[in-house]
């Protein structure tokens, strides 16, 4: 995948992990933490963005282990978190390091070139939904993204947003959008119509004025006599 793909996979990986780890999902550290170890695994190609800031390791890496080796494999995110750990580095800066890491591995695991996760073994893992850089890659990203904010947010927040943002009054396909996202209320609260139709309705739905009726004649009654003067 790109890079601008890995940074955006590894910050919302880790706020969606976050919280179950106990720890700050918002915050520049753990978010800056999480991009970077987004990108590391690409320092084994020199013409990846952090090869290319890391020309003369980036060149070595690709000369000795080669693109999508060792450092794309789960034995060397055991090897980097124990290193870590040793060195006396904390749970807040080992987690989003981590957690992007793995959120490298699972968007290279989607291109069909696939990974060598079980490194030193020789099997290709992959769920090759898209080619690197090609036009379905954002689109793959955008749907990752939209799940992460949904786990994160919650369902019905996310709902509310739409919403209020009246965007399914304009756009003809959102109505279902927003019915799924609604779940069990009706489409009229999902999507609430154009008030000219609302009122429409209501001019339909109000009873018809009542007419006045003539005054009934109370039985053995009779009608007074009208007095002139
Ligand atoms: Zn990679």
């Amino acid at each position: 995948m790109m890079v601008g793909s890995h940074v955006a996979l590894g910050a919302a990986s880790w706020l969606v992990v976050a919280p179950h780890l106990g720890q700050p999902a918002v915050g520049l550290v753990p978010l800056g933490l999480a991009v970077i170890g987004a990108l590391l695994p690409d320092i084994d190609h020199p013409k990846s963005w952090v090869g290319q800031r890391a020309r003369p390791l980036s060149t070595v890496c690709a000369m000795l282990l080669g693109h999508r080796g060792i450092t794309h494999s789960l034995f060397a995110v055991a090897v980097c978190t124990w290193l870590l750990v040793e060195h006396g580095f904390s749970e807040a800066t080992v987690a989003p390091l981590v957690v992007g890491y793995l959120s490298h591995l699972g968007g290279d695991l989607l291109t069909p070139r696939g990974l060598r996760l079980a490194w030193p073994l020789k099997g290709t893992w992959a769920l090759p939904i898209c080619r690197t850089g090609s036009a379905s890659e954002p689109l793959v990203v955008m749907v990752a993204l939209c799940c992460a904010i949904v786990a994160t947010v919650g369902l019905d927040r996310v709902q509310a947003t739409v919403r209020a943002t009246g965007l399914c009054r304009l756009v003809p396909d959102l109505p279902a959008i927003c019915q799924a996202l609604g779940g069990p209320p009706s489409k009229a609260q999902a999507c609430p119509p154009p008030a000219a139709v609302e009122r429409q309705r209501a001019r339909v739905a109000a009873p018809p004025p009542a007419r006045p009726r003539p005054p009934t004649r109370a039985a053995g009654s009779e009608p007074r006599p009208a007095t002139a003067g």
